[in-house]
């Protein structure tokens, strides 16, 4: 049966090649002061941060950078990027990048006015803001988190070997407004847009997997998977086919922006694992996902082998005629192994850089989650890991 809940989800979209044009008109709204956040470089070698310099002094504004966010933001970078903001008075925040600028964004909105160390109240003790949130905007140029559309925060502290994602319930975190052009996103290395793939796909994958009930929210998860899988198939062979590129986007906004998790229970284990192996790492989130899938599957596919089946049926059309579930399930992991070897995901975590002497660290920085088929004991964490060794 489909739970009580509620629902609302007040960031604005503009999707298309034409997008940024509608910056301008947003950034009317928010004050003077901006803070614009970004990564590495690749928004200047692309020319996007030109672009957006460009809008930002059209609007009169006053910019202040915070330049240099990296994948997997740290804390330390988050209190740098704090005192930058405190500084220079910032009233609105621009971010131009991926998940990890998005995220970002996000933890620094709510750590401006925060009187408490950020880290303790927000990642430590999972406590919503109480202070003034500086409203953020967001031009996206990857695809997969889901960030642009939800209140998803992950930050990493490295000293403590830990990546905490805190899922605000504050829905004032979510940004005002994205921007999503599935043009920005072709300057991808291919590595990065086959990590973003499987983020978009594992987000369903964790929202599904989980409860037995007959739920609207199940089906548009099978036909958002199967876009996606149809989509990644073509981006791969071209990385500039725009309808591809642009189903991709669109998927990875709906796998997350918490419309399919409504009424339901979620699994998250997946993820719980990913991030410990990217505290201990540094590796590409959706790589460490990609590493860890099959086996934490296979683990606790018996105690869920219905909806396995249905998996098997409903997304990788495998017939169901004379076979009992347990196989159907089997076959459909199968296919979804060989789709994933068929983009090219790290498949082992040796492949990503983790060594044996990581893995009781990843252990202990594993937050165990209780949605899914089976509630993992801290062993049964070890031995998904030492299987993708
Ligand atoms: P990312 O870490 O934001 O970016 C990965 C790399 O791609 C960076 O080196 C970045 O370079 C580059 N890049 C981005 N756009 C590019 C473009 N258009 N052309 C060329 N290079 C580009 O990747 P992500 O997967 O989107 O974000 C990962 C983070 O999000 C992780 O910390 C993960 O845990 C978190 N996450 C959040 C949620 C949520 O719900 N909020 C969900 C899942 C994961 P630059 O640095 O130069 O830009
Ligand atoms: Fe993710």
């Amino acid at each position: 049966m489909l739970g009580n809940f509620s629902y609302c989800n007040p960031t604005k979209l503009y999707f298309g090649e034409d997008a940024l044009e509608n910056l301008i008109v947003e950034l009317a709204k928010y004050g003077n002061n901006v803070a614009l956040v970004y990564g590495s470089g690749s928004i200047k070698k692309n020319g996007i941060y030109d672009e957006i310099m460009d809008i930002l002094k059209s609007a009169g504004k006053t910019v202040s950078e915070i330049a240099g966010v990296m994948p997997n933001p740290t804390v330390h970078k988050l209190y740098e990027g704090v005192e930058i903001a405190r500084t220079h008075k910032v009233d609105f925040i621009l971010a131009v990048g991926g998940g990890s600028v998005v995220d970002y964004a996000k933890a620094l909105s709510v750590s401006i006015h925060c009187e408490e160390d950020p880290w303790e109240k927000y990642y430590a003790r999972f406590e919503e803001p109480v202070c003034e949130i500086v409203p953020v905007g967001v031009v996206l140029t990857m695809v997969g988190t889901g960030s642009e559309m939800n209140t998803g925060a992950v930050i990493t502290y490295p000293e403590k070997k830990l990546k905490i994602g805190h899922v605000f319930t504050d829905e004032r975190i979510m940004p005002k407004f994205s921007i999503l052009n599935p043009r920005y996103t072709m300057s991808l290395p291919k590595n990065q847009m086959i990590a973003g793939i499987y983020d978009i796909f594992n987000h369903i994958c964790e929202q599904y997997f989980s409860g037995e009930d007959d739920n609207t929210s199940d089906y548009i998860s099978e036909g958002l998977i199967k876009s996606v899988i149809h989509s990644s198939r073509i981006a791969i062979k071209d990385k500039n086919d725009y309808e591809a590129r642009s189903n991709l986007m669109w998927s990875a906004t709906w796998a997350l922006n918490t419309l399919v998790s409504r009424g339901k229970s979620t699994d998250w284990m997946v993820h719980m694992i990913g991030q410990s192996v990217g505290a201990c790492s540094n590796a590409t989130h959706g790589m460490t996902l990609s590493a860890v899938s099959l086996p934490y599957y296979k683990m606790i596919m018996p105690y869920g082998v219905r909806k396995f089946a249905r998996f098997a049926v409903n997304v990788w059309d495998i017939s169901p005629d004379g076979k009992n579930e347990e196989e159907l399930a089997k076959e459909g992991l199968s296919a979804m192994e060989a789709w994933m070897k068929e983009l090219g995901l790290a498949m082992k975590l040796s492949e990503i850089g983790v060594t044996m002497e990581m893995i009781d660290d990843i252990v202990n920085g594993t937050l165990i989650m209780e949605g899914g088929y089976k509630v993992l004991s801290k062993e049964d964490v070890r031995k998904v890991l030492m299987q993708s060794m």
